[in-house]
């Protein structure tokens, strides 16, 4: 463990060393208080590992509360927790620095949240390449937005529970359990959103960043993203015409913002098209004190239910 800790920058082996006194058994990743150390990437995963690992486990969240976890960058101490962590919980291709610590640091306690389920490409279908636009993915990338399909989301939560039973084998049965009920849950969203998204007057989105790919597919919707895979990048006027155009053909009530970006792009198409706008949130980060998952998912599912004048 040490021969990888040199490779790290100078700051990084100083606060490890600091760190390293009072730290419960490494090897194992089970803290002093005989849990587990669990190290999650992002908000879902985060939720999944308080859910399913109850208090038999720590959870550390690499991505600030209200931060955009595309582009997160982690500090020294962030690196430290993963090469200490009993189990890394993260998504591959989602968080490139995320990626790369778990490369160097937890290769073989890591647990890569789209192994568990199929994921769709990256590249939306409505997303034409318009000339001097950057491109969003790259060739074969996988959209990462994968919790956004309750099914899927369950899926990856009894892959969790195994994870978590080989790394903690004392206490399988209860992550297991744990798991057997927050899927049980996921399954009465799903029913949920089916039922009220069956029949609307509208099956068109348009979102700020292409998110809501997997929730569009599994209900029957198509979304139309306007910046592409990534929050950050910023749309040509060719892109915001091409949306702008598209809104009106399918006469769009509604341009969906997110909480965690700034809604100015959807607010001009909104104008330009006599829309008004709503939070559509892609629950890449918690805002709201004492929301979660699934209170922010059913707020979703009104908010969609309203744009899209669906009949319940
Ligand atoms: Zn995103």
């Amino acid at each position: 463990m040490m021969t990888r800790r040199r490779l790290l920058a100078a700051t990084v082996t100083a606060l490890l060393a600091a760190a390293g006194a009072g730290c419960g058994d490494q090897a194992s990743g089970v803290g002093a208080d005989d849990r587990l150390a669990v190290v999650t990437a992002f908000y879902p995963l985060e939720f999944l590992g308080r859910r399913i690992g109850g208090d038999a486990v720590t959870v550390t969240q690499l991505t600030k509360p209200g931060a955009e976890p595309h582009d997160v960058e982690l500090n020294p101490r962030q690196v430290a927790a993963i090469s200490d962590a009993g189990l890394v919980v993260y998504l591959a291709g989602f968080q490139p620095a995320v990626d790369e610590a778990v490369a160097q640091e937890a290769r073989d306690r890591a647990f890569d949240a789209g192994s568990a389920v199929e994921l769709l490409n990256a590249a939306a279908d409505d997303h034409e390449h318009v000339p001097g636009e950057p491109e969003h993915a790259e060739e074969g990338a996988k959209d990462p937005h994968v919790w956004l399909d309750p099914a899927r989301y369950a899926t990856i939560a009894g892959k969790f529970a195994e994870r978590l039973g080989s790394a903690d084998p004392d206490r399988a049965a209860d992550y297991t359990a744990r798991a057997a009920t927050l899927r049980g849950e996921l399954t009465a969203l799903d029913t949920e959103y089916a039922t009220a998204l069956k029949t609307c007057a509208r099956r068109e989105i348009v979102t700020s960043h292409t998110a809501f790919h997997y929730l569009a597919e599994r209900y029957g919707l198509t979304e139309v993203g306007i910046t592409g895979i990534s929050p950050e990048s910023e749309p040509s006027p060719q892109r915001l015409a091409q949306v702008a155009e598209q809104a009106r053909a399918t006469g769009t009530t509604t341009i969906f913002f997110e909480t965690l970006v700034s809604p100015k792009v959807a607010e001009t198409i909104a104008r330009e098209v006599g829309a008004g706008t709503a939070v559509l949130d892609p629950l890449e980060g918690i805002t709201e004190p004492g929301a979660d998952y699934f209170t922010v998912m059913r707020g979703n599912l009104k908010a969609l239910t309203t744009a899209l004048g669906c009949r319940s």
